[in-house]
């Protein structure tokens, strides 16, 4: 690829809406561009990152002997109906109707249009077992789309669907497919951990999450260094509250259960909490001022030792009650343990540190990380305007002993890239989808369904690799591996002949290399590829050559090295 005759479109500013690193990025280096919300279109750049992702997914589902067919975007009401999930599925189902009036739901996943290919297909056992996936534009609409490819309402996703005669062979095939995502994730060159995840409303009798690591991934993972204990939050909570937890801690998760009355469990709580010496607690206030509402984000850290005086419903008096009208009520509350719980210790009166709303959260929260929060200011602050997150520090904290007994628990964050699912029969027997087993007997088909966010992997691979100077991509994702920029082609002889060879020759060497003839000046042309995040990088100057040399820099290199040019590509191989 030349890159005159490409399309490459860098900003110096990222658009304000982007609020992480790798939208600011993606949308700086001209991979994306929005339409609407959570809407983008892929541009040359980045779709050529998206065809890299779906080539290994595609190839290692092939190895795992996964079939590959397309299932329609546009789908008949009818079959959500017959499972149930045209109600359940809720807003975020995305329905359209027809120019007669029937109702079309645009595929969020195809567990519906699978099955029903399925039962008219498969008749007997020795069909089985069977793997279908495609790689096809979904269409969920958020609630809250955001952090550009991360959380699209339109996103590409690899959906596979495994058929089994029975549990075991459901098992079996649910193992192949969970060994293929590690092979995926391992050939992206991405750190992960597959966490154990809570079944939910599906049910079933298994699941797994693969989880990019990444600072400001919106989950948490629980996991356990010194044994395989590793599970996304939900399942940890689903978990009894470890023995070693301080029984106040354990009283403090009870209080916060969604039965007691709002009001009540804020009293409860805060009167547990200051006895305990608990050093933050977090509140979502709505407030009411000239008829308008509004939810405002507190953050309450306690110092020292205290007596609660006064606790009423609805207000909080004696803390924060100066920043609560009258009409205020406290929707949530959250207490959060940093890791311990200190001693009780002499009465005194409550003081409150900082109490300040959402906007300035985050140098807050890096104020309060000596009190042993230790979560990073920028993902605080969007944690609060998002206050489940808080909640996950309910009932599972740093330093819990493990499940198995191995050790003790640590958490992490994590973006959701990857799920896989033992499914059983819910989807076979609400649409009736049965083979004949041995005796000839109709059984329903045991099932699994796996999905991988191919678009948002671009998003969590760049949360992981880039520095100021722009994105660091791992070479299988790049949208190029090599770029070549000259000084002077247009100049120089020896420059353009040197050129032209080392592309030849990169490209018959299987290497993806782009060569910049755009004539840019070098520090413009440096500054795009960086940004870009091109692994390697390869300057062809008259002074190198006059050595017989070329400048190579990777991209996470401080300085370039000398490589003569007749070692250059197996320098880069
Ligand atoms: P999340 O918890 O992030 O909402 P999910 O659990 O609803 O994701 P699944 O139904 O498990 O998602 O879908 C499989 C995969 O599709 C997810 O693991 C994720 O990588 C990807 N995915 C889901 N929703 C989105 C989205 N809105 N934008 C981009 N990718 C998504
Ligand atoms: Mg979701
Ligand atoms: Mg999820
Ligand atoms: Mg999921």
């Amino acid at each position: 690829m030349r890159a005159s005759r490409f399309f490459i479109s860098t900003l110096k500013e990222a658009p304000s809406d982007a609020e992480i690193v790798s939208h600011q990025l993606m949308m700086r280096a001209g991979m994306i561009k929005r339409l609407g919300s959570g809407i983008y279109t892929y541009m040359p750049m980045g779709l050529r990152v998206i065809r890299k992702v779906e080539a290994i997914v595609r190839e290692e589902m092939n190895k795992a002997a996964a079939i590959e067919l397309l299932m329609p975007l546009v789908q008949p009401a009818e079959l959500w109906q017959e499972t149930g999930r045209w109600d359940k599925m809720g807003a975020e189902l995305m329905r359209v109707k027809d120019r007669h009036g029937r109702d079309f739901a645009i595929q969020p996943t195809s567990e519906e249009v699978i099955t029903d290919v399925v039962r008219s297909e498969i008749k007997s056992y020795r069909q089985l077992p069977l793997n279908f996936y495609h790689i096809q534009t979904k269409f969920r609409d958020e609630r809250r789309p955001r952090f550009g490819l991360m959380r699209g309402r339109e996103f590409t996703m690899k959906d596979a669907y495994s058929f089994d005669r029975d549990l075991a062979g459901m098992q079996a095939s649910y193992k192949i497919m969970f060994d293929a995502y590690v092979a995926i994730f391992t050939r992206f060159g991405l750190k992960f951990r597959a966490v154990a995840a809570d079944n939910g409303a599906i049910g079933g009798t298994g699941s797994h999450e693969f989880h990019v690591i990444a600072s400001t991934g919106e989950d948490a993972i629980v996991y356990c260094d010194t044994s395989d204990y590793a599970a996304n939050m939900e399942a940890a909570e689903a978990l009894p509250l470890a023995a070693s937890r301080p029984a106040a801690a354990q009283a403090l998760t009870k209080t916060s259960t969604p039965n007691a009355t709002k009001c009540e469990a804020v009293a409860e709580l805060l009167k547990l909490e200051l006895s305990q010496t608990v050093k933050t607690i977090a509140l979502t206030v709505e407030t009411e001022t000239d008829g308008k509402v509004a939810k405002q984000y507190f953050m309450l850290l306690l110092r020292g030792d205290h007596e609660l005086n006064e606790v009423k419903v609805g207000k909080v008096a004696g803390l924060a009650a100066h920043r609560f009208s009258t009409e205020a009520e406290i929707l949530e509350v959250y207490g959060c343990v940093p890791g311990y719980l200190g001693p009780i210790g002499t009465k005194a009166p409550v003081t409150v540190v900082a109490d300040r709303t959402v906007a300035n959260m985050a140098d807050f929260v890096c104020g309060a990380n000596d009190a042993g929060f230790h979560y990073t200011g920028a993902n605080w602050g969007r944690d609060m305007a998002e206050p489940t997150i808080v909640a996950d520090l309910r009932n599972v904290v740093a330093g819990d002993a493990s499940p198995d007994g191995k050790g003790v628990l640590a958490i992490e964050r994590g973006i959701e890239v990857g799920h896989v699912f033992q499914l059983g029969t819910a989807y076979s027997e609400s649409m009736k989808a049965t083979f004949l087993d041995e005796n000839g007997k109709p059984a329903p088909l045991q099932m699994g369904c796996y999905g991988i966010g191919v678009t948002r992997i671009l998003g969590a691979a760049i949360e992981q690799n880039f520095d100021d100077k722009g994105i660091i991509w791992p070479t299988s994702l790049a949208p190029f591996e090599l770029v070549l920029c000259p000084m002077g082609m247009d100049r120089s002889e020896a420059v353009k002949e040197a050129t032209e060879q080392l592309y030849a020759d990169a490209q018959a060497a299987g290497i993806d290399v782009i060569l910049d003839d755009r004539g840019l000046r070098p520090g413009g042309m440096f500054a795009d590829w960086e940004l870009i995040g091109v692994p390697h990088r390869v300057v062809i100057g008259d002074r190198g050559l006059k050595e017989g040399n070329l400048e190579y820099q990777g991209r996470r290199d401080t300085e370039a090295t000398a490589v003569p040019v007749a070692d250059i590509v197996s320098f880069i191989k």
